[in-house]
C-alpha cells in the first residue's frame, strides 16, 4: 500500500496526489519553490495526528500550510513529503471573554475573529497587512505582528495555550487559561516562531484586549528620511509611545497617490503615528507627539476624524501591491524586505539601504512599522531581466547584512523559513543556532517536520531567486 492510499484510510478524498494540487502548493508568497508528494487537509487534531504518526513511521516530510501568504517559503516543502493544509480547521470554538481569552483552531483567518470579537468590544490586536486572508496559526508559527505592535506587542504576547501535535503524532498542550503562569519551561513560547519545524499547532488560546475608546492620527511630512527616523527615536526618548508609528517614504506617498489622487498624504518622507486610549489620553499624546514632531517636521496635521484615518491606514495597506504603479515594467520582489534595527539606528538603516539600492541600480521603496524599527523595503526589477536578479540577490544580501551589522534582525515579523535560513549563523551566533538545533533534535529526531528551515539542518537550500 503507498502513502496515498494509508493517508487516504485516513481523510478519505481530502488526500490528494494530483500533480495539478501539487503544483497549486508548491509556492507561497515568497520566490522560494518546493514540489509536495502530497497533500492533506485534516479537519481535527485526531486526523493531524494520524497523518503525522503515519509520516513518521515511513519518514516522510511533513510541511504545514495556513493560507501561503508567507514572505520566506515557510509553508513551501523543499523536501517534497506532505502538505498539511489546515485552512480548513477554522472554528472559533469559544468567546471566553470574562478571561479575556478565545480558543481557536488554526485555520481560523485574522479578520474574521476580529470580525466575531469588535461586537463585543474587544479585539486580537497583531494585525498583518495580510489579516484579510492569513491563518492565526501561521501568524503563531511566525510571530507575525503588524502595525499597532509597537504599542500591543507582536503575536508571541498573544498566545496562552497551544495545544501541538509533535513529530510522532502525540499531542501536548503546552500552558495554561490563565493569564500569567509560572510553571517551569514556557513551552507555548518554544513554538511560537518555530515555523513548524517542532510541531503542529491544532488550536490555541489567544489572549484578547478590549477595543479603545478614542484614537488620534498625527501624519508628520519630513524633508528626508533620515530626519523621519531621527524624529521616531526622539519620540521614544521623550517617553511616548504611541498605538502605530509607521514610515512612508516620498516615493511610497508618490505611488499612493497616484492610485488615489484624492489621498490626503503631504509630500515629502512622512511620518504616521496613530495614539489610542481614553479622548483625553488620545488627544493629549497627539498634541505633545505634533509639538515634538513640529521641530524637525516641513508638515504636522492631527486627524481625529474615524473615517478620514481609516482612509490613510487602508492606504498604507494596499502600498505592497501599489507599488507596480510605479513603474508597469517593473514588478516588486519580496527579498531584503523585512528588517529590523534598534529604534536608535533607523536612521542608519535607511542611509545604507538608500546606498546599497543606487550601488546596485535597483530601485528600492521604504515603508514599514519603523516605531518597531522594522523597515520593509521594496526592490523591484524587471523580472526577463536576468542581470536584474543577480543585482537584486546581490542588494537584499547587502540590506540583510547591514541590519545585522547595526544589531538587528534580517526578519522582523515575516520569519526566516528558507529565504533567510542562511543568516541565521550570523545573527544568533554558532553556540545559540547549537542549542536550537538540539531543540529541534530532541523533539524531531528524525528531522521530518518542515525540513530545510531556519538553518536548523544543512540540505538543500531554496537554489536563489526566480
Ligand atoms: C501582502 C502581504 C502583507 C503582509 N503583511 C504582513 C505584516 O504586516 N506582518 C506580518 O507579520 N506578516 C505579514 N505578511 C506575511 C504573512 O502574511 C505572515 O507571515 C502570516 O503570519 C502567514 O500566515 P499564513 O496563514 O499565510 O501562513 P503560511 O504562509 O501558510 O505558513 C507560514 C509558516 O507557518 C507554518 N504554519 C502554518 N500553520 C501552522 C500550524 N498550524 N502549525 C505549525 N506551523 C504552521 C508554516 O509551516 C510556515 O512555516 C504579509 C504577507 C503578504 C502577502
Amino acid at each position: 500500500m503507498n502513502i496515498i492510499e494509508k493517508l487516504r484510510d485516513i481523510v478519505g478524498e481530502r488526500a490528494s496526489a494530483s500533480p495539478a494540487e501539487r503544483l497549486c502548493y508548491s509556492s507561497d508568497a515568497s520566490q522560494v519553490r518546493g514540489t509536495p508528494d502530497c497533500v492533506v487537509r485534516p479537519l481535527s487534531t485526531a486526523e493531524v495526528s494520524s497523518v503525522v504518526e503515519l509520516a513518521a513511521a515511513e519518514g516522510v516530510p511533513v510541511t504545514a500550510r495556513g493560507a501561503g501568504t508567507g514572505l520566506a517559503g515557510g509553508a513551501v516543502p523543499l523536501r517534497g513529503g506532505i502538505v498539511l493544509d489546515l485552512s480548513g480547521m477554522d472554528r472559533i470554538v469559544e468567546l471566553d471573554l470574562s478571561n479575556l481569552a478565545v480558543v481557536v483552531e488554526p485555520g481560523v483567518v485574522q479578520a474574521r475573529l476580529n470580525e466575531r470579537l469588535r461586537p463585543r468590544g474587544f479585539f486580537f490586536p497583531p494585525d498583518p497587512g495580510s489579516a484579510a486572508f492569513c491563518t492565526i496559526g501561521g501568524l503563531i508559527a511566525n510571530n507575525g505582528s503588524g502595525m499597532r505592535s509597537v504599542k500591543y506587542g507582536t503575536t508571541r504576547n498573544y498566545v496562552l495555550d497551544l495545544e501541538v501535535v509533535l513529530a510522532d503524532g502525540s499531542v501536548v498542550r503546552t500552558g495554561s487559561r490563565t493569564l500569567k503562569a509560572a510553571a517551569g519551561y514556557d513551552l507555548t513560547r518554544l513554538f511560537i516562531g518555530s515555523e513548524g519545524t517542532l510541531g503542529i499547532i491544532t488550536q490555541a488560546v489567544l489572549r484578547v484586549a478590549p477595543l479603545p475608546k478614542a484614537r488620534r492620527l498625527v501624519i508628520a511630512a519630513f524633508d528626508s528620511a533620515e530626519e523621519a527616523g531621527r524624529t521616531v527615536a526622539a519620540t521614544f526618548a521623550a517617553g511616548i509611545v504611541p498605538s502605530a508609528c509607521e514610515i512612508l517614504d516620498r516615493t511610497t506617498v508618490a505611488v499612493l497617490r497616484r492610485c488615489d489622487p484624492t489621498l490626503r498624504l503631504p509630500d515629502g518622507d512622512v511620518l504616521l503615528f496613530e495614539v489610542d486610549g481614553s479622548e483625553g489620553a488620545a488627544a493629549e499624546a497627539a498634541a505633545e507627539i505634533a509639538a515634538l514632531s513640529s521641530t524637525t517636521a516641513a508638515s504636522v496635521a492631527v486627524v481625529a476624524g474615524a473615517e478620514e484615518m481609516e482612509e490613510i491606514w487602508a492606504a498604507r495597506r494596499l502600498v505592497g501591491a501599489a507599488i507596480s504603479r510605479l513603474d508597469p515594467a517593473k514588478s516588486r520582489i519580496y527579498v531584503g524586505e523585512d528588517v529590523g534595527v534598534p529604534i536608535k539606528e533607523i536612521p542608519a538603516l535607511i542611509r545604507e539601504v538608500s546606498e546599497i539600492s543606487d550601488r546596485f541600480g535597483i530601485p528600492a521603496m521604504k515603508y514599514g512599522h519603523i516605531g518597531d524599527g522594522n523597515l520593509h523595503v521594496a526592490l523591484f526589477i524587471d523580472v526577463l531581466d536576468d542581470g536584474e536578479w543577480a543585482r537584486l540577490a546581490g542588494a537584499a544580501d547587502a540590506i540583510h547584512r547591514a541590519a545585522i551589522r547595526l544589531g538587528g534582525t534580517v526578519s522582523s515579523e515575516h520569519g526566516i523559513g528558507a529565504a533567510r535560513s542562511e543568516y541565521m549563523n550570523e545573527q544568533l551566533g554558532s553556540s545559540a543556532l547549537s542549542v536550537m538545533r538540539a531543540i529541534k533534535g530532541a523533539l524531531d529526531p528524525r528531522g521530518i517536520m518542515n525540513p530545510g528551515k531556519l538553518g536548523l539542518d544543512d540540505g538543500p537550500s531554496p537554489g536563489g531567486y526566480g
